[in-house]
């Protein structure tokens, strides 16, 4: 059976509970240990899949198809473990099995609460898969106190209370503010996080602070006697260069050795950290840096394309050279020549959206790394788009576009190159959809295999004619253009196994020009970078050689 570590937050939100999680689970791994890790999120929509990027950042999809926190992306690239469905809650998800259950009669005719109903909901998920890993990392999203987070709070006190002693332990994050005229460390906003937790039932076993500063002595052993905890269970977090310093960093602080201690393991098995001081010395030991624009729309919050800035920086690392991504505004081209803003990158990358807004700017963005041979990556949108730069710019379909954009704008304007998907292969299943479907989870989601034509570029980069890659997308591109195109250099290099499907399209022709409909980004680590990321950043050098 798991040993659970619940991962709560306190003081201020953007604290970095996803990332510290992650590094856990890291560190935890490098003892041997198996880690399993799972993100509880108070909000009531069902899921992130519906929320704009401006909401929540970034949805991660998993390979069985469920639109997730983009926290679970962290747990992945730190840990490894493919992140699954059953990883990721909302208070939505929680409430509508609860009413489902409900309506079905389930509860035989009981009145139904928060406490036990939706309290017994949140531990039965708590519990999914606990008899197959070591340790259950669970976080829960927002700050103590919050209202929506009640229910999560109250059944991680109760789960405590259910399991036998000493299988669960409680971590909590808070924030220590400097105060510059005093020049000192405050610790009575982490006092009163803590007794929040504790009028709820919940005393920490770890406090991990956020710090700008080094955390004094005094200050430490004040937050100890203080919080109930032990001195050695608090745990300093300082700002780090970069996110994958914090396994090495975390565990030079003794937060890993503190999580064992409060479990009792004993004797503590010794980490093996070499996996993350390769990543580091890779990362502090670049050589040369590489410019990528990266032309989208949902440009001003850094979150909304999380991991596609980290699998180009683990591509950097693959190529030992830092990327420099820099984020252009799609709609910028609407008005202005795109030359000026993408002359002086050494590669661009278009990554996926949903909606018109931007489109014509990412057109003209394929087009100039078409034009002027600099390697594209075009990633879901970003494919389509380069799809249709091709139609209407070599193949003569001066109208060609996105059904996407008709259906938005309620007319036929386009020539569909894209067009809505209405049916499509899973397993051994057909999947049928409409355009007037509900918008939640019913995208073509999650990991679906691509077959590659041998030959290709893709085929070398992958190392495989087979693939699977995880995919969030509603239209498609339809293949009635496909000789038209490829007859202009644009060669449909993977397609689904019944060959219905492009899933990749490529340019021979050119210096490194790929369009994936699906998200390789989801897959990359920084122990592992994907491989188009990791080619596309090695073409991205040869660019940065010759001028
Ligand atoms: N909006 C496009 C579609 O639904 C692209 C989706 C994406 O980029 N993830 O097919």
């Amino acid at each position: 059976m798991a040993k659970f570590v619940f991962i709560t937050g306190g003081v201020v939100s953007s604290l970095g509970k996803g990332l510290a999680s992650a590094a856990l689970g890291a560190l935890l791994q490098a003892r041997g240990f198996s880690v399993r890790l799972r993100k509880l999120d108070p909000y009531l929509n069902v899921d992130p899949g519906t929320m704009s990027p401006f909401e929540h950042g970034e949805v991660f999809v998993t390979d069985d198809g469920a639109e997730t926190d983009l926290d679970l992306g962290h747990y992945e690239r730190f840990t490894g473990v493919a992140a699954r469905a059953t990883d990721s809650v909302s208070s939505g998800r929680i409430y509508s099995n609860v009413l489902e259950k409900e309506r079905r009669g389930d509860y035989l005719g009981k009145t139904i609460q928060v406490i036990p109903h939706v309290t017994d909901e949140i531990k039965d998920f708590i519990r999914i898969g606990a008899a197959e890993t070591d340790f259950m990392l669970c976080e829960i999203g927002g700050t103590v106190g919050d209202i929506e987070g009640l229910p999560f709070f109250e059944a991680i006190r109760q789960f405590a209370q259910d399991e036998p002693r000493g299988q669960c332990i409680f971590m909590h994050l808070t924030l220590l503010p400097w105060i510059a005229s005093a020049g000192e460390l405050k610790t009575k906003p982490t006092q009163h996080s803590v007794k929040e937790l504790r009028s709820i039932g919940i005393a920490p076993d770890l406090l991990v602070c956020r710090s700008e500063h080094p955390i004094p002595e005094k200050e430490r052993a004040k937050l100890a006697l203080f919080c109930n905890v032990r001195p050695d269970a608090v745990i300093a977090a300082y700002d780090l260069p970069s996110i994958y310093e914090a396994p090495l960093a975390y565990h030079r602080e003794g937060l890993d050795q503190a999580v064992i201690d409060a479990f009792g393991i004993s004797p503590a098995p010794a980490p093996d950290l070499t996996r993350w001081r390769d990543v580091a010395d890779r990362i502090h030991n670049a050589e040369g840096e590489v410019r990528v624009a990266i032309v989208g729309k949902y440009t001003q919050l850094g979150d909304a394309y999380k991991s596609i800035a980290e699998a180009l920086t683990h591509g950097g690392m693959a190529n030992r050279v830092r990327v420099q991504a820099e984020w252009i505004d799609a709609e910028i081209f609407e008005a202005e020549d795109p030359a000026p803003h993408l002359e002086g990158f050494h590669a661009i990358l278009v990554p996926g959206g949903f909606g018109e807004r931007g489109t014509e700017g990412k057109i003209d963005a394929a087009r100039f790394a078409r034009e002027r041979g600099i390697p594209y990556l075009g990633i879901c949108l970003g494919m389509q788009m380069a799809v249709i730069e091709a139609a209407r710019n070599q193949a003569g379909l001066a109208d060609a576009g996105s059904e996407e954009f008709d259906h938005e704008a309620g007319a036929k304007r386009f020539t569909p190159v894209v067009y809505h998907l209405k049916e499509w292969v899973q397993g051994n299943a057909t999947v049928t959809r409409r355009p007037d479907d509900a918008k939640g989870g019913t995208m073509r989601l999650g990991a679906y295999k691509a077959v590659l034509a041998p030959g290709s570029r893709v085929a070398e980069i992958y190392g495989t004619t087979e693939i699977s890659e995880r995919h969030r997308h509603r239209y498609e591109i339809d293949t009635r253009y496909r000789d038209r195109l490829e007859a202009q250099g644009l060669i449909f290099s993977g397609m689904s196994p019944d060959g219905r499907l492009p899933e990749i399209v490529e340019r021979p022709d050119h210096p490194w020009f790929v369009g994936v409909q699906f998200h390789p980004e989801l897959r990359s680590k920084p122990f592992a970078p994907h491989p188009l990321f990791a080619d596309f950043i090695r073409a991205a050098v040869e660019v940065s050689r010759l001028v």
